[in-house]
């Protein structure tokens, strides 16, 4: 088998209804995996399945909340073992500098950034051990978690914080045949930055891309089949930066 087929494989992605998450699962298919995709809107996340076709399963979950979140992974691997974790889930929802971000704001962002990823991940790792699989949590961090970006603060924290963790989770893990890595996207054209990238700050975030141009979601899925796959088998603890150069500037 080449090795990065995905055949016989099953994957988990978070945050699988659209952008990244989508493109990602759609990359894990194409490569011959099952793909289970989550997202809290039922509609949209069953209207992508669908679109993914016969390999694709739809599971309603809340990242913000661990319970709903250990629900999602019990039910999953009730279909039978899963190979593959993606942590895509994600949420930025304002653009300010730190002095203005409440308690609540901090909160929503922190409760499904990083500690959504944390316990999927470890609800998923947990099963792993008890079935004796080997399996490959790839975590989706940011470049804002590599460089400072203005009026990211928190969400920056969060994607920082993801990416230590998945260091952490690596170490501890990888005698027990978990491998865990994380992927940080530059820019990348999805409803998360439509509005941004249409206000009065999208040109010079824009002009601030060595390469000129924003991701596609598609730019980013290569790296998580290759990351999900045995072409990456001796591959833990790692962050793939895939910005078009962002983190040089
Ligand atoms: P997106 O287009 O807004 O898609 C986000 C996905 O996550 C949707 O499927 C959404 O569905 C789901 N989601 C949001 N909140 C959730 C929650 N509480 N629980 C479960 N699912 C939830 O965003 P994206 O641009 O694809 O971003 C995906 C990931 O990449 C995020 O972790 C983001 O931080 C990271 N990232 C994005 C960029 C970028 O420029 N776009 C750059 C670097 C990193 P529902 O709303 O229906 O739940």
């Amino acid at each position: 088998m080449h090795p990065f087929s995905l055949e016989g494989k099953t994957a988990i992605v978070t945050g699988g209804s659209r952008g990244i998450g989508y493109g990602i699962a759609r990359g894990l298919i194409d490569a011959g995996a099952r793909v289970i995709i989550t997202a809290r809107g039922e509609r949209p996340l069953n209207e992508a399945a669908a679109s993914l076709g016969a390999n694709c399963i739809a599971r309603t979950c809340d990242n913000a909340d661990p319970a709903a979140i250990a629900a999602m992974v019990e039910s999953a691997w009730q279909l039978g073992p899963v190979d593959i974790l993606v942590n895509n889930a994600g949420i930025s929802p304002y653009y300010k500098r730190v002095e203005h971000v409440t308690v609540e704001e901090w909160d929503s962002v922190v409760d499904v950034n990083l500690r959504g990823t944390y316990f999927a991940s470890v609800e998923f790792a947990k099963r792993a051990f008890d079935a004796g699989t080997s399996a490959s949590i790839i975590n989706v961090s940011s470049v804002s978690g590599v460089v400072p970006l203005a009026r990211l603060g928190v969400y920056a924290a969060t994607k920082a914080g993801v990416q230590q963790l998945t260091k952490v989770m690596a170490l501890e893990w990888a005698d027990r045949n978990v491998r865990v890595n994380a992927i940080a996207p530059g820019w990348v054209e999805t409803d998360f930055t439509g509005d941004l990238f249409a206000s009065r700050h999208g040109e010079s975030l824009r002009a601030d891309v060595p390469m000129g141009r924003l991701a596609t979601p598609e730019d980013i899925a290569g790296a998580a089949v290759w990351l999900a796959s045995d072409a990456a088998s001796y591959v833990t603890g790692s962050i793939v930066v895939i910005d078009g150069g962002r983190q040089l500037r």
